[in-house]
């Protein structure tokens, strides 16, 4: 069984007015990215990992933390696209043909614990498809146009996604390409594509199984979420 990483670092985070991209940024003296390498390094059964990153810092990840901190489960960085969904087809198609699942993981998520990825390998080989997420504490509406609530989904049915999304292989790469390929129509429709468990259901008809991970696991998106991020290290550091 052959299992890789997919970790995407090609973010320009201009959309939250950052100068650094959030997953570069420095958190306990290592850059956001290292954190997530570093999680996916450690597991045994992962055997190759392509990052993705946006063609301004590809250099700078592969001298100042791949060749640094001596990731050699790292097979090559590739340029990210425009949207997340073109970052993550151009990682699937980077990946050695012979893998079998693909962990699919945003850089910006240092947290990612190795009991959630060994969790996500246990169902998808079960699913064919896993993904980590949180019960959500809030209640949860959804709204139309005016910003009036429509519904109220009971809330212990409503998950909040977050990485690794874990698929088999071949499956989610060809569903990325059908993706491609359908770009245009998509957004015609209006139709944006958020995760990749979407991807899945769209383009192959499968059905991904949750798998309840830590609240820990967060995306680093606005700058503030940066301090809660040294809240979390510190926490685990203790532990
Ligand atoms: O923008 P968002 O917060 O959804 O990004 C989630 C992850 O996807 C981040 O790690 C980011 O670097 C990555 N990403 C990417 N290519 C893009 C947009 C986002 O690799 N075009």
């Amino acid at each position: 069984m052959k299992c890789a990483a997919v970790i995407l670092a090609g973010g320009s985070g201009k959309r939250m007015g950052l100068k650094i991209p959030k997953q570069y940024m420095e958190l306990g003296g290592k850059p956001v990215l290292f954190y997530s390498l570093n999680a996916f390094s450690e597991a045994e059964f992962i055997d190759e990992i392509v990052i993705v990153a946006d063609e301004e810092h590809m250099e700078d990840v592969q001298s100042g933390i791949v060749d640094l901190y001596g990731f050699h489960k790292v097979s090559t960085v590739v340029k990210g696209g425009k949207e997340r969904y073109h970052s993550v087809a151009r990682g699937l198609e980077a990946l050695s043909r012979d893998t079998d699942y693909v962990f699919i993981h945003d850089g910006a998520r240092p947290f990612v614990s190795s009991y959630t990825i060994e969790r996500c390998l246990h169902y998808v080989k079960k699913h064919r498809a896993a993904v980590a997420a949180v019960k959500s504490k809030d209640t949860v509406k959804i709204a139309d146009d005016d910003s009036m609530i429509v519904s109220t989904p009971d809330r212990s049915r409503v998950w909040q996604v977050q990485t690794p999304q874990t698929f088999e292989y071949l499956l989610i790469r060809d569903a990325y390409r059908r993706l491609i390929d359908d770009e245009d129509r998509l957004k015609a429709a209006g139709i944006s594509v958020t995760d990749d468990t979407m991807v899945a259901k769209m383009y192959a008809d499968i059905d991904a199984r949750l798998v309840e991970s830590s609240y820990n696991n967060i995306k680093l998106t606005t700058p503030e979420d940066m301090e809660s991020a040294e809240g979390i290290l510190e926490r685990i550091m203790e532990e």
